[in-house]
């Protein structure tokens, strides 16, 4: 679901309207009518990382989630970019949150737009330099999987899944691409 418009004007705190701005923009927008503030709502960006383990890379790290939505579910390491962060940081910081992982980061791996609900998510390869982690408060267990153990009907993200499917082919195929599509 599409983030609601904001009711209130965040410069001045008057009810908006939904209406076309007068420069000529084609869509509704929440315009203020006492100052005038237009406030245009743009997707966010999720960004994570695909980090694996092992001389072939034949392990990857999944995080059980301790948070909504889809608690208990597993799902790669991600999260909402920050402002004032790249990417490539959004991912890096979200890995080490999430799993208290020890790693380093690789290309990036996967693009994909998420128009439904407003976001483009973004997953880095990384390599992990250790088989310890340490997960923050929003996971409860942080475990490596093999591509025969990983729970594929406890996966908490059509993206997760669809990153995870495309790391397996790459690995299998001995290539590693850069792969960006949409989902639906
Ligand atoms: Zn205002």
């Amino acid at each position: 679901m599409l983030r609601p418009p904001p009711k209130h004007c965040r410069n001045c705190g008057t009810a908006v309207e939904m209406r076309l701005p007068d420069d000529g923009d084609t869509k509704l927008r929440a315009v203020c009518p006492a100052c005038h503030t237009v406030h245009y709502e743009n997707p966010l960006n999720v960004v994570g990382t695909v980090p694996v383990w092992g001389d072939t890379g034949q392990y990857v790290l999944l995080c059980k989630r301790n948070i909504e939505p889809r608690w208990g579910k597993w799902t790669l390491p991600a999260g909402f970019m920050e402002l004032g962060e790249t990417t490539a940081e959004g991912a890096a910081r979200e890995t080490t949150e999430e799993a208290g992982a020890q790693f380093e980061m690789g290309e990036i791996f996967t693009l994909m737009n998420v128009a439904r609900v407003g976001q483009v998510h973004v997953y880095y390869r990384a390599r992990l330099l250790s088989d310890q982690f340490d997960p923050g408060h929003e996971t409860i267990e942080a475990r490596l999987f093999t591509e025969d153990q990983i729970p594929w009907d406890d996966i908490a993200f059509r993206t997760v899944k669809e990153t995870l499917e495309h790391y397996f082919a790459d690995r299998r195929a001995g290539r590693f691409g850069f792969h960006a599509f949409d989902i639906a």
